[in-house]
């Protein structure tokens, strides 16, 4: 009786997200050169959601429509992955995540097909297997690209466009070349979206001039790609988003979606984007400074219900922070904002 008040109370004032990401693991199979997984691995801490926790997310589902079931590690490398899906999808959910490919076998990609996975994003850095292979170390492009050919034929055989294919473009400075040649890549595996994005999270110092935005000299040349890319793709039907390579210090807007999402990390804290996920306690690199980077969590939906977190006082402020209404001068804003905020390039545009 208590616990039905309580989800009755729940459902006054629960919020309507465009997405929640959960993370589902934080073990990997691969060792990417740029990954805090990697940089981190003296001290990463692997673990699984267990499915008992993801149990507790159950209610929450109502509050979205999609599902992203990602965070830092491989999801598939969960035992309980297939079974979070069809939680997900026996509730009508949308759902996807973005995996590094190597282990999509037959077998498995025969299930997500089955189980009517809605989003399969596959992580690239190059478009050839010398570039790809060295900077997504533990990836193989050639076996990778081979099992997105699979998915394409099986998704023939039963006559299904699910689950649409995302590629995701890591550009650096040492792979922006081969992202022109994307597009035929994506029409061979059947890819309906494209997304470019930039080194946001730096945590080996060595690693910035690799940063396509830290490379000032060539913001015009990297600018025209992308938009001659866009063109061509939209051409092709293919959606090609990409984050920009210049930086707009007088921006407080951050491309996570902070006020209309949010990630709940493998231990059920829920925390406004990946880069403040509690697992991550490191230092990174911003603007050649070397920074702490610190977790932020507004409660855990292991002791509190999402609705009662996502309307809390300082959750409320955080996300007030990056609001295009807000009537406060963005130099008041920044004052006001974490510094993992300040200093963060996602909140600059790139
Ligand atoms: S596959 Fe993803 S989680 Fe694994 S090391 Fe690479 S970037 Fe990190
Ligand atoms: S600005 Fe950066 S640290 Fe802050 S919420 Fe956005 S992505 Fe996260």
């Amino acid at each position: 009786m208590f616990k039905w008040v309580k989800r009755q109370l729940d459902k006054i004032g629960s919020p309507t997200l465009d997405w929640v990401q959960v993370e589902v693991t934080t073990y990997c199979n691969g060792s990417c050169i740029y990954c805090p997984r990697t940089l981190m691995r003296d001290r990463w801490i692997n673990r699984d959601m267990p499915i008992e926790l993801f149990y507790e997310f159950i209610p929450f589902l109502r509050y979205t429509d999609l599902v992203y079931l990602q965070g830092w590690g491989e999801p598939l490398l969960n035992d309980n992955f297939f079974e979070m899906v069809r939680i997900c999808k026996d509730q009508g959910k949308r759902v996807g995540f973005t995996t590094n490919g190597m282990l999509l076998t037959e077998d498995t990609i025969r299930t997500l097909v089955d189980l009517q996975l809605d989003i399969i994003g596959v992580s690239l850095a190059g478009i050839t297997a010398r570039t790809h292979n060295q900077i997504r170390k533990g990836s193989d492009f050639n076996k990778v690209i081979s099992r997105l050919e699979l998915l394409r034929k099986i998704k023939a055989e039963k006559k299904t466009q699910a689950p649409a294919v995302h590629l995701a473009y890591l550009m650096l400075r040492s792979n922006f070349h081969e992202l022109k040649e994307i597009l035929p890549l994506a029409k061979k595996v059947g890819a309906k979206q494209v997304v470019a994005s930039n080194l946001t999270l730096i945590i080996d110092p060595k690693l910035s001039a690799e940063a396509i935005f830290n490379d000032t000299e060539h913001v015009d040349y990297y600018h025209s790609t992308l938009e001659e890319v866009r063109h061509r793709a939209a051409r092709e039907k293919i959606v090609f988003d990409y984050h920009g390579p210049g930086l707009d210090n007088a921006s407080f807007c951050c491309r996570e979606n902070v006020r209309h999402a949010c990630v709940i990390n493998v231990e059920g804290e829920v925390v406004p984007c990946v880069f403040t996920n509690p697992v991550l306690s490191s230092r990174y690199t911003f603007k050649d400074q070397s920074l702490l980077l610190r977790g932020m969590s507004f409660g855990n939906i292991q002791n509190e219900s999402l609705t009662r977190i996502w309307n809390k006082k300082e959750y409320a402020g955080f996300r007030a922070l990056f609001d295009p209404e807000t009537a406060r001068k963005p130099e008041q804003i920044r004052s006001e904002m974490p510094q993992c905020c300040v200093k963060c390039y996602k909140r600059l545009g790139a």
